[in-house]
């Protein structure tokens, strides 16, 4: 599978001099599995540009749209999501059920005049709003699993597995309180154990949690023993913070880097980047 990068920034998009690096627009990732099928997670800010690219390039008619949850930062994107416009796109919305209800009442109802100039009965693609949940067989190309985040309001978390490689994808995960709904730090470590790939929320630093402890984030120091508890191979940071400037995260992936060393682990980590692309084989 080869994942693409459009969005990483946590809580709302923040373009500016001090994200340039590192990008300001809010979640959203494109993953092709090896046939080449789109499936989208998450439409923050950033699934504008996806929409854009898709419109380009042509050859996505039918793709598949998981929503993690239903927070705005990673819905926002979708009333600007081009290919929803057209009739030849059919996209099957999957993932978490308040989620799709979210965005079919957000566009029902939210975007109506004096909001938003389109209504959804206006959008010409062919929506499935039918899937039965994450991993739907009938329009995830990939096999998938998943988890419920600790997060305010719940969410999921995602595994996409082809062949032999492994991502998961946890974001808005807050492993050092237990939400309602939410699983243990173990049960994250087991969901993601010997992954090849793991992105994950760590938008706070040791500092920051004093105030915002519930919120529904996690330290990078909480991310790191994740990673190592759970052997995974590339740790990426995730849902950077508004505040975040890109000379600090370089700062955060440093002092990861050196403290994973200490501990002789051979974890490789980085903040995930509006623009970057992996591939696993
Ligand atoms: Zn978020
Ligand atoms: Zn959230």
């Amino acid at each position: 599978m080869k994942i693409t990068v459009w969005g990483c920034r946590g809580t709302l998009p923040t373009p500016g001099q001090h994200t340039l690096k590192y990008g300001g627009n809010t979640t959203c990732l494109e993953i092709r599995n090896k046939e080449g099928f789109l499936t989208i997670v998450d439409a923050g800010s950033g699934l504008r540009y996806l929409g854009k690219r898709i419109m380009q390039d042509g050859d996505s008619n039918e793709m598949c749209l998981m929503l993690t949850h239903s927070h705005w930062d990673h819905l926002m994107g979708f009333p600007f999501f081009i290919p929803a416009y057209f009739s030849k796109f059919k996209i099957n919305v999957c993932g978490v059920q308040s989620a799709r209800n979210y965005m079919a009442q957000s566009l029902a109802r939210q975007l109506e005049a004096p909001y938003f100039p389109v209504n959804f009965d206006q959008l010409k693609a062919d929506f499935n709003f039918s899937c039965k949940g994450p991993g739907c067989e009938k329009c995830v190309h990939l096999k998938v699993e998943s988890i419920e985040l600790s997060h305010p309001n719940g969410g999921y978390g995602f595994k996409f597995k082809e062949g032999k490689s492994c991502f998961v994808f946890l974001t808005d995960n807050e492993l050092g309180y237990q939400h309602p709904g939410g699983r243990t730090v173990q049960d994250y470590v087991e969901f993601a154990r010997d992954a090849d790939l793991l992105f994950h929320d760590a938008q706070y630093t040791d500092e920051d949690i004093q105030k915002t402890r519930t919120w529904g984030h996690s330290t990078y120091n909480e991310v790191l023993d994740l990673a190592i508890n759970a052997n995974i191979k590339k740790l990426g940071l995730v849902h950077h913070d508004p505040d975040r400037t890109d000379d600090e995260i370089d700062e955060i992936v440093s002092e990861l880097q050196t403290k994973a060393a200490a501990r002789s682990t051979k974890l490789e980590i980085f903040a995930v980047y509006e623009g970057m692309q992996i591939e696993l084989e």
